[in-house]
């Protein structure tokens, strides 16, 4: 029996965090009572119609490739559908689940009684939903009391949460709707790219060309900036690793020709001096002997930025980072100068600007508030503050003093592995490091020195064919919960169809492995009570949910308003329900004293720069049709057939320089080791630069070379530039 359901289902994008709006038609639906079996055979199953309605503000109507195809994803021949244990003949074979939560708990047992709790620890991702992401923190913290826990997110924008909380006291990606863009005079992109990386984005950027008035910082002519350089602004092309050198020299500008916001500043932020004296060293013209940038195109965009400030009678600036300049040693200190400049001019805390960042995962801004970093507890609140202990503790039910501090940052935890003293078990949750994180290699060698690795995912990612365990779980489509947009909008993600097979929801199975490790905390599985909790334990803290529920967001989307904007508190008693926050910091920033922090920051550069040895810069990106890793994206075919392969964009001034000719095979060395992929010749990169994309494994993937150098604030990994020298493939 199967019943059919016609009403199309409103939900999201599975992909980035501009979570565009979808509508998905289920097709014939199990019976409730129907056996697994019978919906068990994914290969082959049509994908879910989708539709990409008008009426949700981000995209308005508007998808990507990645959204049109993303339903096929759910059906891929590879799917995993049973627990998969690894046998004593060293394959991955099917099991149940009681016999892979056995392996587990025996696992994990063994290693605490070894090696204490922070022997375990827990790797999440930016894709969870906001209720798995808080059940996978709480389950670090109570059931495996490990303080190593951090997720993927620090890859992706670590840098401008940590410059946003220490300036503003508070990290929302983008503190106002981001149809607040659609009217600016002058955007400044810096670092990012979202032409290619979230195209519906671009509806947004409208006014900014029509006035001429689009500024995109990034070394490589993107296809962004070619938009900026079509007639409708500005690109300025930096040598890699030097936006900071622009960004300091956009502020000289601003100081030396008197065009700051005083009135603003006296009222509103702090540091304005010492900022001053930070930026005396960079005027224009020894600012262009750093980063190449013309001296008079660096005035030129100071001049139209301070001309659309809302204080000076223009139409609106903004000013947004992404990955390019935040994915740095120096990114936080980047991010810092950027909103130092937006400060300078009072773009702030005003309606018509502002400063904000490009979230980039799916739930990248969801994932980092609710207790999947390394630091923090739910609600964004910080692990050492003694209150936010005993408050999300009272939630949980357990006594503060067993929660555990801080623990190892990302790139910090995956090179601890199997080392002494480090983490012997490790659990992964959608997230495919192999692939993502930088210097990938050595990754592999800690994984690889593991006592236990259990990985989550629903298809055989590089990372989870290393398991030991691998457990099917439900995606998307399959699941009811919530994720919240670069905007801080939480958004309800709909159950359209069942998952295949065996697979189950995280919720479940960490619930499951709390009762087996012998916990007595309480792990609900219903999303809408898990998000109850949630919103309960975030109450008080900068990202509050407390006046949020399933069945209010629900109802508001009925009502027209598709998600509401954290910080929602719930109301007290006899007061009405509070409307959500679509725009911070209109009256006061979240610091003690209500004013933003502005803080003095220099050029420092690149950890890993060109050399004699190595004399060409390696940069490092995406492309439209594949999403991170590439591990759900590479399975699309009608994605895989346009970008099917690693390739390495050279300059042909480069190419001729090194031998390599368009379409030959090049190799690329650094310090970590060598890929080698197929060479593309364009002028859209530097002659001292070559760009390729990290979506792949194997001998093309690029990571396997970045550097692991961090900031030293958040951890971010220099994923975006390293020294390179290049060269002929032997077999090229
Ligand atoms: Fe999905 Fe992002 Fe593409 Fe929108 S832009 S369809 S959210 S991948």
């Amino acid at each position: 029996m199967s019943r059919t359901v016609a009403e199309p289902v409103r939900t999201h994008c599975p992909y980035c965090a501009l979570q565009c709006g979808m509508q998905l038609t289920p097709g014939p639906v199990p019976a409730p009572d129907a056996p697994a079996a019978s919906v068990s055979a994914p290969a082959g199953r049509e994908p879910l119609p989708v539709v990409a309605p008008r009426d949700f503000p981000t995209n308005a109507g508007g998808l990507c490739q990645k959204g049109w195809t993303s339903a096929t994803v759910l059906g891929v021949p590879d799917r995993i559908t049973t627990p998969l244990v690894r046998g004593a003949d060293g394959e991955l074979a099917a099991a149940t689940w009681d016999e892979a939560l056995d392996v587990i708990t025996e696992g994990v047992r063994s290693v605490q009684a070894e090696h204490g709790p922070q022997g375990v620890a827990v790797f999440g991702g930016g894709g969870l939903t906001n209720e798995k992401a808080y059940t996978l923190g709480k389950f670090a913290r109570t059931v495996l009391r490990t303080p190593n826990i951090d997720y993927n997110g620090r890859f992706c924008m670590s840098s401008a949460a940590a410059a946003g909380n220490r300036s503003f006291g508070a990290d929302r990606g983008m503190p106002f709707p981001l149809t607040d863009l659609g009217g600016a005079e002058v955007v400044l992109l810096l670092g990012s790219n979202p032409a290619e990386t979230m195209p519906p984005f671009v509806q947004h950027l409208a006014g900014a060309r029509e006035h001429g008035g689009l500024v995109v910082l990034d070394p490589r002519r993107s296809a962004t900036a070619r938009l900026a350089a079509d007639g409708q602004g500005i690109h300025l092309q930096p040598v890699p690793g030097t936006d900071m050198v622009v960004l300091l020299a956009l502020l000289h500008v601003v100081v030396a020709e008197g065009l700051a916001d005083r009135t603003y500043l006296a009222e509103r932020t702090s540091g304005w001096d010492d900022v001053v004296r930070s930026v005396a060293a960079w005027w224009p013209e020894r600012a262009e002997t750093v980063c190449g940038v013309p001296a008079e195109e660096l005035r030129t965009t100071a001049r139209r930025l301070a001309a659309a400030a809302p204080s000076r009678g223009g139409r609106g600036a903004y000013v947004l980072t992404g990955r390019g300049v935040e994915q740095s040693s120096q990114g936080t200190a980047t991010v810092t100068a950027a909103i130092n400049l937006s400060l300078a001019l009072g773009l702030v805390g005003r309606e018509g600007s502002g400063y904000g960042c490009l979230t980039g995962q799916g739930n990248g801004q969801g994932g980092r508030e609710h207790g999947q970093k390394n630091d923090q507890l739910p609600g964004y609140r910080k692990i050492d503050d003694p209150a936010a202990r005993e408050h999300v503790a009272g939630v949980w039910g357990v006594d503060p003093a067993v929660l555990p501090g801080p623990g190892l940052p990302a790139v910090a935890l995956l090179n601890a592995l199997g080392t002494p003293g480090g983490p012997r078990a490790l659990f992964v949750h959608g997230s495919n490091v192999l692939v993502s994180a930088p210097n990938a290699d050595r990754v592999r060698e800690r994984l690889e020195a593991l006592d236990l690795l259990v990985v989550c995912d629903f298809v055989p990612s590089e990372t989870a064919r290393m398991a030991d365990v691998v457990l099917p779980v439900t995606q998307w489509a399959e699941e009811e919960g919530t994720m919240t947009s670069l905007e801080g909008r939480v958004i309800r993600r709909r159950q359209v169809t069942t998952a295949p097979g065996e697979a189950r929801s995280e919720l479940w199975l960490l619930a499951e492995l709390a009762r087996r490790l012998g916990s007595e905390v309480s792990f609900p599985t219903d999303p809408a009570v898990v998000f109850d909790e949630l919103a309960r334990a975030s109450a008080g803290g900068v990202a509050d949910y407390s006046g949020l529920s399933h069945a209010r967001l629900d109802a508001a989307e009925d009502a027209g308003a598709p998600g509401l904007f954290w910080p929602c508190p719930a109301p007290s008693a006899g007061e009405p329900e509070h409307p959500g926050t679509p725009r911070m910091f209109l009256d006061r920033f979240e610091t003690p004293d209500g004013r933003a922090r502005m803080v003095p920051v220099d050029h420092v550069g690149p950890t890993d720069d060109v050399r004699g040895d190595a004399p060409t810069y390696l940069v490092t990106g995406r492309v439209l049709q594949h999403y991170q890793s590439g591990a759900q994206t590479r399975r699309v075919p009608e994605l895989d057939r346009i970008v099917p392969e690693p390739y390495a964009e050279l300059h042909p001034q480069l190419g001729l320089r090194v031998g390599v000719a368009d379409g030959a095979r090049v190799r690329i060395t650094s310090a970590r080791g060598v890929v080698e992929a197929t060479a593309r010749w364009t002028d859209v990169v530097r002659p001292d630069t070559v760009f390729m994309p990290f979506h792949w494994s194997g001998a093309g993937s690029v990571n396997r070379i970045t550097s692991d150098a961090v900031d030293p604030i958040s951890s971010m990994p220099e994923f975006k530039v390293c020294a390179v020298s290049v060269s002929p493939a032997a077999h090229g």
